[in-house]
């Protein structure tokens, strides 16, 4: 321990305990669209989300995506449905660019499925036609990046419509760009009133989000980290609406100290988000909802993993040391809110995970959500960093579902109707 004296300050009334009754989870079974459609003999447009890292020899470098595709394209295919896959590649701008062509995939995409897959050198036109007139039911076929044309990100209609001219049902299977309204992951849908739906990764996705936010097993807890406040907010007032229980770690905890008049040292805050972060403490009042801050951290004398570090009370760090992590009796209160807790939501980390000696409240709570599944709780990690934290440490499989959607997920959680989504309701 480095020698100072703590600041201590009147406990403030933010943590309320107590749920009442406690039931088992309800968590429904799955019933999936693609499950009951025949496909038999349908040229089936899915739009996937093939937009994977690739290297500078243009070999897929992290191919979860293509993975996260397999199940729809093979439920289709297995059907007798004749697959047409679209989507985009990287950021072209409006014209063909021979780095973002999606022929980087298809080896990949071959190899992944177990099946030949035929590619065309474009997503409309004579050139696609001429290909799904030669498919065979149960063939796959891959078109051209969707982006070679600015007609897609702009949502034009006509440019829908030439897509849909080659689709006797459309799929949508992309949540990774469910959030945006373009014309492949929106406006295609109107082209077919009846014959639209989710693919298997678009309705576990959407599914998941419902069982979080519409959820009638509780107590729901939410787990908000990451580093500030202000990227939180939408979500955070969105969530004091649907949750039992928020729980605030990572960097964007010390604005909410400061707010309460404590004193945090060098941690991050931003002073400008005071106000709002006692009006969120606030409105979680007035709503019931119990707000659980780390109350103690791990400090440091620099931002590095090698820096001095020591425990504090969150509400009382020293000038010259800031919060990197949360402390011990953080991390066993927090576990002990998600163990009874019925579903739990996660995003973003504890604490600065990137760096071992700030990454223990991190993993403690990945382990306490692993352990709340075994138990029963339905738990959704969802979000960059947290959806990395969960990989780096092993307990991926330990949990309900992992999202796969960065920004379409936190759109979700603000409480917007995704276009993609509501395109296949509508
Ligand atoms: P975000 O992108 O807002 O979800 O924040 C994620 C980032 O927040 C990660 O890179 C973490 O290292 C960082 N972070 C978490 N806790 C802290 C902290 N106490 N101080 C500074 N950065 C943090």
């Amino acid at each position: 321990m480095v020698g100072f004296a703590l600041l201590r300050f009147t406990q403030p009334t933010i943590e309320m305990v107590g749920y009442g009754g406690v039931h088992l989870p309800k968590i429904s079974p799955m019933a999936y669209q693609v499950d009951s459609y025949s496909f038999q003999g349908k040229r089936t447009l899915i739009r996937v989300d093939f937009n994977v890292p690739l290297n500078e020899q243009f070999v897929v470098t992290d191919d979860t995506r293509i993975r996260a595709a397999l199940k729809t394209i093979k439920r289709v295919s297995d059907d007798g449905g004749r697959v047409i896959l679209m989507s985009h590649l990287g950021r072209p701008k409006g014209g063909p660019e021979a780095k973002y062509s999606l022929r980087h995939v298809l080896s990949r995409l071959t190899e992944l499925l177990g099946r030949p897959v035929a590619f065309a050198e474009d997503c409309i036109g004579d050139t696609v036609k001429t290909a799904v007139d030669t498919m065979q039911n149960g063939d796959v076929l891959l078109l051209e990046n969707l982006r070679f044309y600015k007609e897609e990100e702009a949502g034009d209609e006509f440019f829908a419509g030439q897509i849909a001219e080659n689709g006797d049902v459309y799929i949508n299977d992309a949540f990774g760009t469910a959030h945006r309204a373009h014309a492949s992951t929106a406006v295609i849908a109107r082209f077919f009133p009846t014959d639209k739906l989710f693919g298997y990764l678009m309705e576990d996705e959407v599914q998941s989000i419902d069982r979080v936010l519409n959820s009638t097993a509780k107590p729901v807890t939410a787990i908000i980290g990451g580093s500030k406040v202000s990227s939180k907010i939408t979500i955070l007032e969105n969530l004091l609406n649907r949750v039992d229980n928020v729980i605030i770690g990572g960097g964007m905890a010390y604005t909410f100290f400061k707010a309460l008049g404590g004193v945090t040292g060098n941690s991050l805050v931003e002073d400008d988000k005071l106000e709002l972060a006692k009006s969120l403490l606030e409105k979680a009042r007035e709503k019931g909802v119990n707000i659980y801050l780390p109350e103690d951290s791990i400090i440091a004398d620099a931002f590095s993993n090698d820096a001095q570090r020591t425990s504090s009370e969150s509400r009382g760090i020293p000038s010259g040391w800031m919060g990197l992590d949360i402390g011990a009796q953080s991390i066993a209160r927090f576990t002990e809110v998600i163990l009874k807790s019925k579903v739990v939501l996660w995003n973003g980390p504890m604490g600065v995970f990137e760096m071992p000696n700030f990454s223990q409240g991190t993993i403690a709570v990945a382990q306490a959500l692993a352990t709340a599944t075994k138990e029963g709780a339905f738990t959704l990690v969802g979000g960059g960093d947290s959806v990395a934290a969960i990989n780096q440490f092993g307990l991926a499989e330990q949990v309900s579902y992992v999202s796969t959607g960065g920004g379409a997920m936190l759109e979700a959680l603000e409480g917007i109707d995704l276009p993609g989504i509501a395109a296949i309701k509508a």
